[in-house]
């Protein structure tokens, strides 16, 4: 992929076609930044950027052999690591084993995370690492001659999900990179990984992408209009791969703000017959529904505290939701938002960690209650 196909900062492209130019990029480079920041995506383009035959002061050509290997994922000199469930059943022991599933979803989705690889994979919940095998392939392809007589790229997803053993030799291969290769780490968090690799690499940080550039972008990919798109944007908090998988999968705005409204305002007037009628309501959703519309909750108090201390800077909201918060926003307050955000947060980890709806969100509506009192 090319500099100008990407969403992300015009500055940070700048910066790394600049060290490419300038001949000072590291054998060993940390991608790192917020989820759904398009950091894979950069490791890429500044790969097929070094590749290019012909580059431009800004981007690569896009029409060499090597830019259109580049753009295929058939390059024999871009080589990525990523996590994967090792299992003896399927023959799954490296990333090797899953480069055709790993081509198909970054060529047809391009932004995704973790959890999302998994789900494409039917593996979701499942430990997914970059294991011992997967540093033997690593030797294997870094020691081949690079076929275009250039440089050899292996791109390392969520390095954190190395084991020790994989870590420990890759830590070798990061000390003495072998002849032309470049090693691009692409990370979410360094908090997991060995202290000696971190030292070992040159970070690159590429901070959250601008609102503004990815609801251009769900706007142009997805067909969505703007008003959605930068709901989206909000809800998701700036993370891409977020977005995405809301506006493909879960469209359910409209549905959300009718539970929302109505919660608060059994929440307010307490009303047993109202209070249950919403928890049935909500728990008639789906599991994943059920998570997205804590979600949706966390985002509609955040974009009320917005409206309350800085006016006017209500972005991240459809006419709707503006229509209604400019008579709700003023219960949410600096009396209740903390315990608000606690109670919806941990509702949502409960969830993950499966607990019973029912109970939960009764349990919910209640905390809620007294909360919205207290913020009169
Ligand atoms: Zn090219």
């Amino acid at each position: 992929m090319r500099f100008s196909e990407i969403i992300g900062d015009k500055k940070i492209k700048k910066k790394l076609v600049d060290e490419v130019r300038n001949e000072r990029v590291s054998h060993a480079n940390m991608f790192i930044g917020p989820e759904g920041s398009g950091k894979l995506q950069m490791a890429i383009s500044m790969a097929q950027y070094m590749l290019c035959e012909n580059p431009s002061k800004t981007d690569s050509c896009g029409e060499c052999a090597q830019c259109k290997q580049c753009a295929a994922l058939t390059h024999p000199d871009l080589h990525f690591a990523f996590p994967v469930v090792l299992s003896k059943k399927e023959h799954v022991e490296s990333s090797d084993d899953r480069r055709t599933e790993w081509n198909n979803l970054l060529l047809k989705k391009r932004y995704f995370n973790l959890n999302q690889w998994q789900i494409e994979l039917d593996e979701l919940g499942k430990n997914a690492v970059i294991g011992k095998e997967e540093s033997r392939s690593i030797m294997k392809k870094l020691s081949l001659k690079s076929f275009s007589g250039r440089y050899k790229f292996m791109i390392v997803w969520l390095p954190e999900k190395m084991n020790l053993t994989a870590a420990n030799k890759l830590l070798k291969l990061l000390e003495e990179p072998p002849e032309g290769t470049y090693f691009f780490l692409v990370s979410n968090s360094t908090e997991s990984i060995l202290p000696t690799i971190i030292s070992r690499t040159q970070f690159i940080r590429i901070p959250a992408l601008q609102a503004e550039e990815s609801v251009k972008f769900l706007k142009k990919n997805y067909g969505i209009d703007e008003q959605l798109a930068v709901s989206v944007i909000g809800f998701s908090q700036r993370n891409i791969n977020e977005a995405i998988h809301l506006v493909e999968g879960d469209n359910s705005y409209h549905v959300y703000f009718d539970l929302f409204v109505k919660m608060m305002r059994a929440a307010y007037t307490a009303n047993p017959m109202d209070l249950m009628d919403i928890t049935d309501q909500i728990t008639d959703l789906e599991k994943e529904r059920q998570k997205n519309f804590i979600k949706y909750a966390l985002h509609i108090l955040r974009e009320s505290i917005m409206l309350n201390y800085m006016k006017g800077k209500l972005v991240h909201l459809r006419e709707e939701e503006k229509q209604f918060l400019s008579k709700f926003a003023r219960f949410i307050n600096n009396r209740n938002i903390t315990e608000l955000m606690d109670e919806f947060n941990s509702g949502f980890y409960q969830l993950e960690r499966n607990a019973n709806p029912k109970i939960l969100f009764s349990d919910l509506l209640i905390k809620l209650t007294k909360l919205i009192k207290r913020g009169v």
